[in-house]
């Protein structure tokens, strides 16, 4: 099976991208979804961050409060750093776990912090979806409430535009209206099965 890593930038549009494969059918694996599963309470990586980053990270039902966590991190290179070492190679046993279930042509695995986490070597191929930031900026703070300033420090901690590019092997620019993803995501999808096909 051909497996597709599709990364990008904070609000370039990787959800959007993947739920259109997935429409045409291509089986997603997202690793955000993975992440949360992992800090689940009884999880081995709850324990770990709750060891690293104490009980402030935790909400009031006992569950990780993601939003407070992400300050932390974001405000702080090494904490980043430790809590990236506890989850990324969890959820990368747990995506090639995953990806000997899978029975399809090709499959789709949503990486945000693909080029920055040595995800590279489970992906045959790396599709990157951007935007300008300045697109991205307005995008992030319509859907949440982080601050231009805390969106800017996350620009910051994730690989650049430029770096992601070249090492893309397919670039999905994503500036237009939401309506043009369809035409792009199709193109793409014929491009998978043809490769597919071809191995
Ligand atoms: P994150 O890294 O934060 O998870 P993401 O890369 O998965 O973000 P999406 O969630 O797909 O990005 O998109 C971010 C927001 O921008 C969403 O609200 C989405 O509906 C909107 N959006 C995505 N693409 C477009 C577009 N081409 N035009 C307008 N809005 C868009």
């Amino acid at each position: 099976m051909l497996v597709i890593g599709l990364t990008g930038g904070i609000g370039s549009g990787k959800t959007s991208v993947s739920d259109r494969f997935a429409k045409l059918g291509a089986p997603v694996i997202d690793t955000d979804v993975i992440a949360r599963e992992m800090v689940a309470p009884g999880m081995p990586a709850y324990g770990d961050i709750r060891g690293v980053f104490g009980d402030v990270v935790l909400g009031r039902d006992g569950t990780l409060d993601r939003d407070t966590l992400r300050k932390l991190v974001f405000d702080d290179d090494r904490k980043r750093a430790e809590l990236e070492r506890i989850l990324h190679p969890a959820i990368k046993q747990e995506v090639s776990r995953r990806l000997q279930g899978i029975v399809a042509p090709y499959c789709i695995v949503v990486v945000p912090l693909l080029i920055e986490s040595g995800f590279t070597d489970i992906v045959d191929r790396i599709l990157v979806v951007d935007a300008p930031k300045e697109c991205r900026l307005r995008r992030v703070r319509a859907r949440s409430e982080l601050t231009e300033a805390q969106v800017h420090r996350i620009f910051a901690a994730q690989a650049n535009s430029e770096e992601r590019r070249r090492r893309a092997d397919d670039i999905l620019d994503n500036e237009g209206e939401l309506a043009e993803l369809d035409d792009k995501v199709a193109a793409l999808h014929r491009l998978y099965m043809r490769l597919s096909e071809q191995r």
